[in-house]
């Protein structure tokens, strides 16, 4: 991703407190443009596109409303169930849009292992190639992520 002027706004925004509790950049001391370079990176080197895996994504999530906060079996090794807070969380990038807070956790039940992804996770993999930066709470490890869901 080249860095344009609007690059350095939004990383402030990214940061900001006032935006999430935690700001989406977390720990990470690489720029918005290393970041999504880095994962994307990975993501081609894994055989995936942020677009499929958005798409599995959205399509657990959706399964996982259906059962209305209880665990529903996703396949035969997988789990899903959502939490949902009330609220909506807008896109940090410049463009019209929100985001219910909603959070889906998928389960390996097999291994016990668990990830979560927020709606928003989802749009920002899916029209920004951004799982956020390393320590924030809902960085997505896209390695992580592929095997869970593929
Ligand atoms: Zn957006």
């Amino acid at each position: 991703m080249k860095k344009s002027p609007d690059t350095n706004k939004l990383e402030e925004i990214l940061k900001s407190p006032a935006f999430s509790a935690t700001g989406f950049m977390g720990a990470d001391t690489r720029n918005l443009a290393e970041i999504i370079d880095a994962d994307m990176a990975e993501v081609a080197r894994l055989g995936y596109t942020p677009h499929q895996i958005a798409e599995r994504m959205q399509q657990i999530t959706d399964k996982a409303k259906s059962a209305l906060g209880n665990w529903i079996k996703i396949d035969d090794t997988h789990s899903a169930m959502i939490t949902e807070v009330k609220g909506r969380i807008p896109c940090p990038w410049p463009h019209a849009g929100n985001f219910a807070k909603r959070v889906t956790t998928l389960k390996d039940m097999q291994t016990g292992r668990q990830i979560h992804f927020s709606d928003l996770n989802i749009h920002l993999v899916a029209e920004h190639n951004f799982f956020e930066g390393r320590g924030s709470p809902f960085r997505i490890d896209p390695k992580e992520i592929v095997e869970m869901l593929f």
